[in-house]
């Protein structure tokens, strides 16, 4: 079984942040030019929650985890399985919707991946 080890991001065409993909300008230089990469779901957890009383539709416990991607892009995500424990190695996806992230399983944590943006979408060219 093949699963997909990479999300989307994007990065500001003006000032070269990479960012979460969201709406919205640039939080740096307010630019709404930007280009969407996809990239490693490698990432490191920094901080987590839960919220005790989600709105409605949501499950309950309602877990949220500020995680950090190896290329050094924070984004939030609803976090899949039981609490976290430190600041252990997680993989981030994406389900069309919103950042779902989990704790790493061995040998899915991500080792000789590259922490480069995908050489198949060079920063340098543009997407296809
Ligand atoms: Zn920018």
């Amino acid at each position: 079984m093949t699963v997909s080890h990479e999300v989307p991001v994007q990065r500001c065409d003006a000032c070269g942040l990479v960012l979460a993909v969201r709406d919205g300008p640039c939080p740096q230089c307010g630019s709404r030019e930007r280009t969407r990469w996809t990239v490693s779901g490698t990432a490191r957890l920094s901080a987590w929650t839960e919220l005790s009383n989600p709105p409605e539709g949501f499950p309950r416990p309602h877990r949220l985890a500020l995680v950090e991607l190896a290329i050094g892009c924070p984004l939030l995500a609803v976090w899949d399985g039981e609490p976290p424990e430190g600041t252990d190695a997680v993989r981030v996806r994406w389900d069309g919707s919103v950042y779902r992230a989990h704790r790493a399983e061995p040998g899915e944590r991500g080792e000789g991946e590259s922490p480069e943006i995908d050489a198949r979408r060079s920063p340098f060219e543009p997407p296809r």
